[in-house]
């Protein structure tokens, strides 16, 4: 499975994120030995704890909600967070991001699905954080681009419909305030039931579990 992701996605410039959360290190390894280098979880303790043992050369993605208090044990070694939905969360990435001398590649997280579980900004929620003045002062963030989950459905039409939407969000947002930044450049969208419809949509960055990794027991 992962040979033939790989490839499609590889073939239309998308980069593969394997979420590996609930997946024990053994796992991981065999999907590193496929040559897959970017992981993807959840929680910040079970982050830490495969960050430690694993090989060095991972890039490790933070895909879940990040609570404020967490960002710290992850700070000196995360590859990207993606799941940025607040400027207080921002403000602490930013704090611990000068602590270590880094700056730590983020994305906005919008909330374009039609349930009520799912985390992100608004428009006027990214706007707000964008032009607030002590978001002019973060030099230890890099905001990349933004993050998006569809609804879980059948519905295929409403699935492409909210990716288009994270879609126009990412072209406003890099026409508005981050012309003149290449960094800005990352859609992340898609996992394992509708990855094809995100990279149709545009998305640069597909985030897949279970389509990798098997069903997952746990959450
Ligand atoms: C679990 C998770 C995924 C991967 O889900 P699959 O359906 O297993 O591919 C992607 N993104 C986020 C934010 C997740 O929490």
């Amino acid at each position: 499975m992962i040979d033939i992701l790989q490839k499609q996605l590889s073939a239309a410039g998308v980069k593969l994120i394997a979420v590996s959360k609930t997946y024990p290190p053994e796992n991981i390894l065999a999907v590193y030995a496929e040559g897959c280098r970017d992981f993807g979880e959840n929680k910040v303790q079970e982050l830490v704890d495969k960050y430690e043992i694993l090989p060095k050369d991972i890039q490790w993605h933070v895909i879940g909600h990040l609570q404020t208090n967490k960002v710290k044990y992850i700070a000196p070694f995360v590859a990207m967070i993606h799941s940025v939905d607040s400027l207080r969360l921002l403000a602490e990435i930013n704090k611990q991001g000068a602590k270590h001398h880094r700056q730590i590649p983020c994305l906005l997280q919008f909330f374009i699905a039609e349930e009520d579980t799912k985390f992100g900004l608004d428009w006027a929620e990214a706007v707000e954080l964008l032009e607030s003045p002590e978001f002019a002062d973060f030099k230890h963030v890099i905001i990349a681009g933004v993050m998006g989950m569809a609804s879980f459905t059948e519905n295929q039409e409403q699935v492409r419909r909210e990716f288009d939407t994270l879609k126009q969000y990412f072209d406003r947002l890099k026409k508005t305030y981050f012309a003149n930044q290449p960094t800005f450049k990352e859609i992340s969208m898609g996992m394992s039931g509708d990855w094809e419809l995100a990279v149709e949509a545009g998305s640069t960055m597909v985030r897949i579990g279970s389509a990798i990794f098997g069903a997952r027991t746990k959450t």
